[in-house]
């Protein structure tokens, strides 16, 4: 089998569980912090944390404008909670920037109500075959509007909170959180092999 290295934004927030899911799958991931440790990444996932703080340190540790020429040249990249965030288009409760602007989706920050702010539920996600994937959503956003080259995978009371679009995926809540590998292995299957 062709050896595959997968990229972890460890900038902040939840990088480590998501290295640990990727473990599970058998593959190999290198922390990123650093624009050369970009170099030999097959693909990219941008974790949870604070949407914020990250888009400060991808401008401060020179990771902005390189990964958005990856993403656009193709690199899979999945971003999760805070990385949906990073990846919209536009985000419409909030005036922070830069982020990558690589999805085309418009997304709300912190959106579903305190009341609300954590919470789990189950998710029907047709790709990832029958049964339902356990989600931990923690003060997730969700994305408010899509455009049509954008594959909504799933919603959650009407609300869209999992999106594909090419190489790219926006996840709303924590996949790496549970014990379940089929998002993390539907984002491994985009690797051109
Ligand atoms: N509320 C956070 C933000 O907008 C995301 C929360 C998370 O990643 N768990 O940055």
């Amino acid at each position: 089998m062709v050896k595959i290295l997968i990229g972890v934004l460890a900038l902040q927030g939840a990088f480590r569980e998501h290295q640990k899911m990727f473990e599970y799958c058998g593959i190999k991931t290198v922390q990123v912090r650093m624009p050369e440790q970009l170099n030999n990444i097959d693909a990219l996932v941008i974790p949870g944390g604070e949407s914020t703080t990250m888009s400060k340190l991808l401008v401060e540790y020179d990771l902005l404008n390189p990964i958005i020429e990856l993403g656009q040249k193709g690199l899979p990249i999945m971003g999760t909670c805070a990385g949906l965030v990073l990846l919209a288009r536009e985000i419409v409760n909030s005036n922070q920037q830069p982020v990558l602007q690589l999805m085309d989706i418009k997304v709300k920050r912190n959106a579903f109500g305190r009341q609300r702010e954590s919470f789990e539920t189950d998710l029907d996600i047709t790709e990832l075959g029958e049964l339902p994937l356990r989600a931990v959503f923690i003060r997730a956003p969700y994305v408010v509007s899509a455009g049509e080259n954008v594959k909504v995978l799933s919603s959650f009371k009407n609300k869209i909170i999992c999106v594909e679009q090419q190489n790219l995926i926006g996840v709303a809540f924590h996949p790496e959180l549970t014990k379940d590998i089929r998002l993390h292995r539907y984002f491994i299957n985009k690797i051109p092999v």
